[in-house]
């Protein structure tokens, strides 16, 4: 075991990988967080395309933080790449990326952000849910509250998100499988996955939900959500 024990790492698997490599850390979730994820998956299982309206609407709300922060502090945008989404379907690998260029997490914030429930919205909605008596009632209260990023264990057997901060000089690595109560973050070092500012999602798709990556049902999924968001999105296929 190495380093600082921050948060509520239990677990260093640095010495299984090469001296070289930044240590892969491993985190529990917060316990209401593996709550609201059994739940997401329990009520939501008929309704899995929502994964994708959360997602990029959390790529939306970081573009838009971005704009909003970089009024009063021009260098963040001082890698001058566009505001947008861009998503990549590879249909015979069944994975999907999300990609924004967006305001990105810090390590801190990746802990704090895909770790805890620490919006008011997500404890109000747990609030709700403990209140409610049946299934039904729950996926209406999921559909009012809007269930966030744990929403891509859905239709996902392994997330990886990918992101750069301007804040911070390094981009990590957070991964997490469903069904399981931790996750990893590391530090990204292959520089063909380094980006110059926001987040990258690889989603890979469950055996059953495989046909989410087909660009036809993607495309149709995006020009729903998409009117509803103020930056472009691209979708494109990777070549087979
Ligand atoms: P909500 O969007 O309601 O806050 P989510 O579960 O969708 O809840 O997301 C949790 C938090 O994770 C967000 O508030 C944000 O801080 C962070 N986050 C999620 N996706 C991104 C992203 N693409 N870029 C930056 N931060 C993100
Ligand atoms: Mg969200």
């Amino acid at each position: 075991k190495t380093g600082l024990f921050l948060g509520n790492r239990y677990e260093s698997t640095a010495a299984a990988s090469d001296a070289s490599d930044p240590p892969v850390e491993k985190y529990e979730y917060q316990a209401e967080v593996s709550r609201l994820m059994d739940l997401i998956v329990n009520s939501l299982y008929s309704n899995k395309e929502v994964f994708l309206r959360e997602l990029i609407s959390n790529a939306s709300d970081a573009l838009d933080k971005l704009r909003f922060l970089s009024v009063t502090d021009q260098g963040l945008l001082k890698d001058a790449v566009d505001l947008d989404i861009r998503i990549q379907t590879d249909k015979d690998n069944g994975i999907i990326t999300i990609t924004d260029s967006g305001i990105g997490m810090t390590r801190q914030e990746l802990i704090d952000c895909l770790g805890t429930i620490a919006q008011s919205g997500t404890a109000k909605f747990l609030k709700s849910l403990k209140e409610s008596k049946d299934a039904g009632a729950d996926s209406n209260l999921i559909g009012q509250f809007g269930v966030g990023f744990y929403s891509a264990f859905l239709v996902s057997d392994r997330v990886v998100v990918s992101t750069k901060s301007p804040k911070s000089d390094k981009q990590y690595l957070w991964e997490g499988e469903a069904n399981s109560s931790a996750y990893t973050i590391r530090e990204e070092t292959d520089p063909q996955n380094l980006i110059p500012r926001g987040t990258r999602l690889t989603l890979y798709l469950k055996r059953d939900d495989k046909g989410f990556a087909h660009p036809e049902r993607i495309e149709k999924l995006v020009k729903n959500y998409s009117q509803f968001v103020s930056f472009p999105i691209y979708t494109w296929q990777e070549k087979g």
